[in-house]
């Protein structure tokens, strides 16, 4: 261990959307790593801990070892030369990186998408359909006597969730914690989360919308076959009716839902049906629900893009302005019908984990990447960027799952350029090549000679 030690205070777990901004670090800075993170998870432990300055290329044009100026303008050229380019990823990494990605999409009439198009996507459409009662966690941790889960298993992809926000902190009107909380869950199968569960319903797989729409039917007391509904879901209909009668009495409820909801048979249906739900709670008494978010900042990558596009993913600007169609201008799926002629991935790893037909076509196409380390999809693309980490490395705005946003408390200097420094370059270079004014724009290049 060197001698140069320091400590950061409140700083900011960037691993998943809990977004916990009460770590500190202890580092290493002659040895430029973090050798202590209290506070953190085991999951955010490993995010700082592991986290090394490996001895990468700055960039590579296909390949081959190039300065971070020459892949700029290679970045460019396929850009400005590309009939339909598409822009995907961000949701690892800062809002001010975000907005430079739009700012490109914008310039070149490209598509832009975030990760969100394959994970609470069909949350994102259910929003724009039926609205959303919301809060944030801390008025969960404050006022929540009831608390639900739903298709999520926090104790292994927010292992804080339940200790910061929701299920055991004390709060302003829940002086005795998780005693003064009734904690449900909905699940197909029994996970680690159970344990703190005062009630878990395991469900039949696909029957999420069946048995939402059954307790609207409780909340508003209509009539429906409940026999029907005790077939679809395998759960006693007078089970869900103690269940309804207790989100009704709370005084204060919440239910947090997952991707169990969202991408199982339903889709934005099944995240309608619950938002429905919470509203009709609120005749009885205070309702919210609220996405549980993976990756670090895709809650800020919603909110960046929907504030200068109006919309959240999925967009297209080939008419000159946004237009928001989910499976037609979604990355996926214009890879998968092999619709567009260049990519850029903006740390993420399509190459990793999209459909054959997807990972086909982005074999036949430049592929422009920049990511913190090698991936299937750097390897792949014909100029790979190596970027220093958000929240690590690079300072910046992240949104925790809640839409609170959050000041990144860095804890050493990367010798690799920001995702946000690249991409003003490129956005600078692809102006020239077009002839565009950025007069005005004060996000000027900050890259220096590599
Ligand atoms: S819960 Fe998520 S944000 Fe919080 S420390 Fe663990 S990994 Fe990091």
């Amino acid at each position: 261990m060197g001698d140069n030690q320091k400590t950061v205070k409140n700083a900011v777990c960037t691993f998943c959307g809990c977004v916990c901004d009460d770590i500190e670090l202890s580092v290493d800075l002659d040895e430029k790593r973090i050798t202590k993170a209290t506070n953190a998870c085991s999951l955010g432990r490993a995010w700082f801990i592991e986290h090394k300055v490996e001895d990468y290329p700055y960039a590579l044009i296909d390949g081959k070892e190039a300065s971070v100026e020459e892949a700029v303008e290679a970045a460019a050229q396929i850009f400005v030369n590309a009939k339909f380019p598409s822009i995907y990823g961000l949701s690892d990494t800062t809002c001010e990186a975000q907005k430079q990605a739009v700012a490109i999409a914008d310039y070149l009439n490209a598509n832009i998408d975030t990760t969100t198009s394959v994970c609470h996507g069909p949350t994102g459409m259910a929003f724009q359909g039926v609205g959303e009662s919301t809060a944030s966690l801390g008025e969960v941790k404050n006022r929540a006597d009831f608390v639900m889960y739903w298709g999520g298993n926090p104790a292994e992809a927010h292992p804080r969730h339940f200790q910061r926000y929701a299920v055991s902190p004390k709060g302003l009107n829940i002086p005795n914690g998780k005693e003064d909380r009734t904690i449900a869950m909905v699940d197909i199968r029994k996970t680690q989360s159970a344990s703190v569960s005062d009630i878990f319903l395991v469900i039949k797989p696909g029957s999420d919308f069946e048995l939402l729409w059954a307790m609207r039917a409780l909340v508003k007391g209509a009539k429906f076959d409940e026999k029907a509904v005790e077939e679809k879901t395998n759960i006693a209909i007078e089970v869900v009716k103690d269940l309804v009668e207790k989100m009704k009495a709370c005084q204060f409820g919440v239910i947090f839902f997952g991707m169990g909801l969202t991408m199982t048979r339903g889709r934005h249906f099944n995240a309608g049906a619950l938002l429905a739900l919470t509203t009709d709670l609120n005749q009885f008494t205070h309702f919210v629900a609220a996405p549980t978010r993976g990756h670090g900042n895709v809650t800020g990558a919603d909110n960046v893009v929907s504030w200068q596009t109006g919309y959240p993913f999925g967009i297209s600007f080939n008419r000159g302005y946004p237009r928001f169609n989910p499976g037609e201008w979604t990355t996926a799926d214009v890879l998968a019908r092999g619709e567009i002629d260049a990519l850029c991935t903006i740390a993420t790893d399509p190459g990793s984990n999209f459909s054959r037909p997807a990972i086909e076509h982005m074999k036949k196409i430049p592929i422009i990447s920049l990511d913190p380390k090698p991936t299937v999809t750097s390897q792949m693309a014909k100029v790979a960027f190596t970027t220093a980490t958000y929240g690590v490395n690079v300072p910046g705005t992240v949104y925790r799952m809640d839409n609170v946003p959050l000041s990144l408390r860095p804890a050493f200097e990367s010798p690799y350029p920001s995702d946000e420094e690249i991409l003003i370059a490129i956005k600078e270079r692809i102006c020239e090549l077009r002839g565009i004014s950025v007069t005005g724009n004060k996000n000027t290049s900050a890259l220096t000679a590599a």
